[in-house]
């Protein structure tokens, strides 16, 4: 499966700065901040730079792509958010 580009913001606060995923079979295994947010431009704090570890860590979830804001690719990913 080929990797792929989403666009979202992070969902661990209600700041919700724009991030880009890179997303290979159904995993999160790049995040960097969206430079063309008009908020962030492309800042990340510490959580939401480490947010690959603390979505893979032990006690995380499958996917880890619940920790990012909802959008129409994500949820044709993510299993938690058809439920
Ligand atoms: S990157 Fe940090 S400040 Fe921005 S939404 Fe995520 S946790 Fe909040």
């Amino acid at each position: 499966m080929e990797e792929r580009i989403v666009t979202t913001v992070c969902g661990i606060c209600d700041a919700n700065c724009g991030v880009k995923l890179m997303v290979k079979e159904g995993r999160v295994i790049k995040v960097e901040g969206m430079k063309e947010h008009p908020g962030s431009g492309g800042r990340l704090c510490p959580k939401g730079a480490e947010t690959l570890d603390i979505a893979y860590a032990p006690i995380g979830w499958e996917s880890g792509l619940h920790l990012f804001g909802c959008g129409e690719d994500l949820c044709e990913l993510c299993p938690v958010f058809e439920a």
